[in-house]
């Protein structure tokens, strides 16, 4: 797995352990992931760049499937650096489809439901238009694209899989660039104020990580293949201002909400057709969200404790580069 070091990542390493999968390698630059989210798991770790021929060859030599989740994530980090985005997501991407190809791989990469952009229509079917609304989107609609014509020129098996809003235990919260429900969590747990981008009526197809972990899990033991990218959510549509209400009654109290600007690049809507997902994946899981954000309150809840308690050291057995 590329990646593994961070939010899904990390979270797919523990999906993985709980079914038994019994070789598990992470290749990760450790530049937004933490060693912190691997600690005490049975991992091999290689910490290295994507973009290192040599390393990602020694991380993949074994694997069956190779799951693509390492980039340079968010849309504002790619408005600060548009190369770095590109070289990453990808280049680093294609880097990741020779190494699959010298090794014989499946391969799922991660893609973005940002590929969407301004294309207003609602649900985002895999076949509509893409419109990319930013560097970062165009880039994962590149990192798709390449997979996907991997598939039709080298015959490589692979899934492309296009991601919505996922949320859950190990996102990362507290810097600039923050997915929404990690910094409404953060805030609310912390009695800090909610800052909501625009008007707060924006609308999110949020996905419980477990849910994206699960599915991934069962696409690379069944090395599941399709000829075009999927959605990987399940279809809802929720908006800024109903998460606070769920998170309001979750924690129990009222929250400080306050609005700021509208940021460039974000779109106003999005919600997932999900009829390839479903024939693909017809056992996968939706966690509800009042109950798959409370699980999220309480692991923030819980960190933020230890977090006062123990500064964490980290324990992995790391490869060398
Ligand atoms: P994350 O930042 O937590 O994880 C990305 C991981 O990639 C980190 O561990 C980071 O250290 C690693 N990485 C970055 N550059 C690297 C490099 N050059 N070499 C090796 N490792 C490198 O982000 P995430 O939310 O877990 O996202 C995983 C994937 O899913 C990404 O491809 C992202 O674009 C995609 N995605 C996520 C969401 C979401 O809601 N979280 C939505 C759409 C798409």
């Amino acid at each position: 797995m590329t990646g593994g070091a961070g939010f899904i990542g990390a979270n797919l390493c523990q999906t993985l352990l709980a079914l038994k999968v019994p070789e598990i390698v992470v290749i990760d630059d450790f530049s937004t992931g933490t060693f912190e989210n691997l600690e005490g798991l049975p991992v091999e770790i290689h910490d290295a760049s994507i973009l290192d021929r040599v390393a990602v060859d020694k991380a993949v030599t074994r694997a069956d499937s190779i799951i693509h989740l390492a980039a340079r994530p968010s849309v504002p980090r790619s408005l600060a650096d548009p190369l770095a985005s590109n070289e990453v997501n990808v280049s680093g991407t294609l880097k990741i489809l020779e190494a699959a190809r010298r090794a014989g791989a499946h391969v799922v990469v991660a893609s973005s439901s940002s590929v969407y952009g301004g294309n207003r229509r609602l649900p985002k079917r895999e076949d509509m238009l893409p419109r990319p609304l930013s560097p970062y989107a165009v880039s994962k609609l590149a990192a798709e694209s390449y997979a996907l014509s991997y598939a039709t020129c080298f015959d490589l098996p692979v899934l492309a899989v296009r991601f919505f809003n996922v949320f859950g235990p190990m996102q990362s919260a507290g810097h600039a660039y923050a997915a929404v429900i990690p910094r409404f969590v953060e805030a609310a747990v912390n009695g800090h104020k909610i800052q909501v981008h625009g008007d707060g009526q924006q609308t999110r197809d949020f996905t419980y990580v477990r849910s994206v972990t699960e599915i991934l899990a069962d696409a690379a033991l069944r090395r599941i293949v399709h000829n075009g990218p999927v959605n990987l959510a399940f279809g809802t549509r929720t908006s800024l201002l109903t998460v606070i209400s769920l998170l309001e009654r979750i924690i129990g109290r009222r929250l400080d909400v306050e609005h700021v600007a509208s940021r460039p690049g974000d779109v106003r809507d999005s919600q997932a057709d999900t009829k390839i997902l479903r024939t693909l994946f017809p056992a996968a899981t939706l966690y509800g969200l009042e109950s798959a954000l409370a699980a999220t309150v309480q692991w923030y809840t819980n960190r933020q404790s230890v977090d006062r308690e123990v500064p964490a050291e980290p324990s992995v057995q790391i490869a060398s580069r």
